[in-house]
């Protein structure tokens, strides 16, 4: 089957059109990674790739990457005419290049995976990454597909230090200050890595919280491997505040909980968006919104889950393999003239 992938071409510095973030990506971008687990696993179960809309990323053997366009008219205009080279066009740039004023002609095939909280800005074939990033889209009945990972790409170790990680964006709805108030309660430390664009949120919990937080930057390559495979656990505690885009934050996948599954790294979550779903025990514990209102560490001193079972459960349901086999049985459907 042969799939144009769309990507966001979203920028890491404003007004800097050389910055949009790549496929992967080099340090945060859970779209962009969750794109790239896809486009590896759809090539190893034989289809041809193409991707636009992130021109500074790699080809590879049974990927093109589109170099000559950059902005959304351009992206749209490259589809519209070489619609024809194409079996099916997958979406993730939730309403970027298509929407409802810019739409794309119904008789071709498309699918798109909505990414963000709320609905959609073209809902046609969406696919959902959690029960409860559907429910909060008001969307019909639709297919939910977990984000995909690829385990070979993380170092697996039952060998922990004494600190816990929080690996993303540093930001109120993301729960790094409520992650802090718990390492703070445990007297162990707090690795923060990844960029902030709420500035006084970070300076304000740098500075409350400064013999707690160890603050590393933006993360990459082997730093961020090795921080997740060595955490004793990673704090994902999503909170229900306004998120980036207005509607109440409802975490839609988590890239990082597949990540610190793969690394072998209990997850203590709490029961906000898709957590509630995909932080099994397995994969770690759920602190419910009286257990981190009252700092509850009972559950994190006694419970964290067993780095094999997470690995495995990962292995079984996450994989890249397995996932981009979930997408192919949608591409066909769609591809035979039917709708989800
Ligand atoms: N990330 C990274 N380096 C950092 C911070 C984050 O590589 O310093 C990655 C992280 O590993 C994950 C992604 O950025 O792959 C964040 O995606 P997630 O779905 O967890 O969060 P969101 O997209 O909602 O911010």
């Amino acid at each position: 089957v042969k799939v144009l992938m769309i990507a966001p071409p979203l920028l890491k510095r404003q007004n800097d059109e050389t910055s949009i973030i790549t496929v992967p990506p080099i340090g945060y971008g859970g779209i962009e990674t969750v794109i790239h687990s896809l486009i590896c696993g759809l090539i190893a179960i034989d289809c041809e790739l193409t991707l636009i809309g992130v021109p500074g990323s790699h080809s590879n053997f049974g990927l093109k990457v589109i170099r000559d366009v950059r902005d959304a008219e351009g992206i749209r205009n490259w589809i519209i005419n070489h619609r024809h080279e194409f079996d099916i066009i997958h979406d993730h740039s939730c309403g970027l290049i298509f929407n409802k004023s810019c739409n794309l002609d119904s008789r071709i095939p498309y699918i798109a995976t909505h990414h963000k909280t709320g609905s959609p800005d073209y809902p046609r074939n969406t696919i959902f990454l959690s029960d409860a990033q559907w429910r909060q889209s008001g969307a019909n009945d639709s297919p939910i597909i977990r984000i995909p990972v690829i385990l070979d790409d993380y170092l697996y170790s039952e060998e922990k230090e004494d600190y816990y990680l929080y690996l993303g964006r540093v930001s109120g709805w993301k729960g790094v200050k409520e992650a802090a108030q718990f390492c703070q309660k445990l007297s162990a430390p707090l690795c923060v890595a990844g960029p902030s664009w709420e500035k006084e949120y970070f300076d304000d919990i740098v500075r409350h919280f400064a013999g707690t937080i160890c603050y590393v930057g933006e993360v990459t390559g082997l730093k961020k491997i090795d921080l997740l495979s060595k955490a004793k656990g990673l704090f994902v505690l999503s909170r229900p505040v306004p998120g980036p885009w207005g509607e109440i934050w409802c975490e839609p996948g988590s890239t990082v909980v597949s990540e610190a599954a793969a690394s072998g790294t209990p997850v203590i979550s709490s029961t906000n968006g898709c957590l509630k779903e995909i932080v099994v025990p397995e994969i770690g514990m759920q602190l419910n919104e009286d257990e981190i209102r009252e700092l509850d560490i009972g559950k994190i001193k006694s419970q964290l889950s067993n780095p094999s079972d997470a690995f495995n459960y990962a292995s079984k349901n996450w994989n890249h393999i397995t996932i981009a086999g979930q997408y192919l049985s949608l591409y066909k459907k769609i591809i035979a003239g039917s709708c989800l």
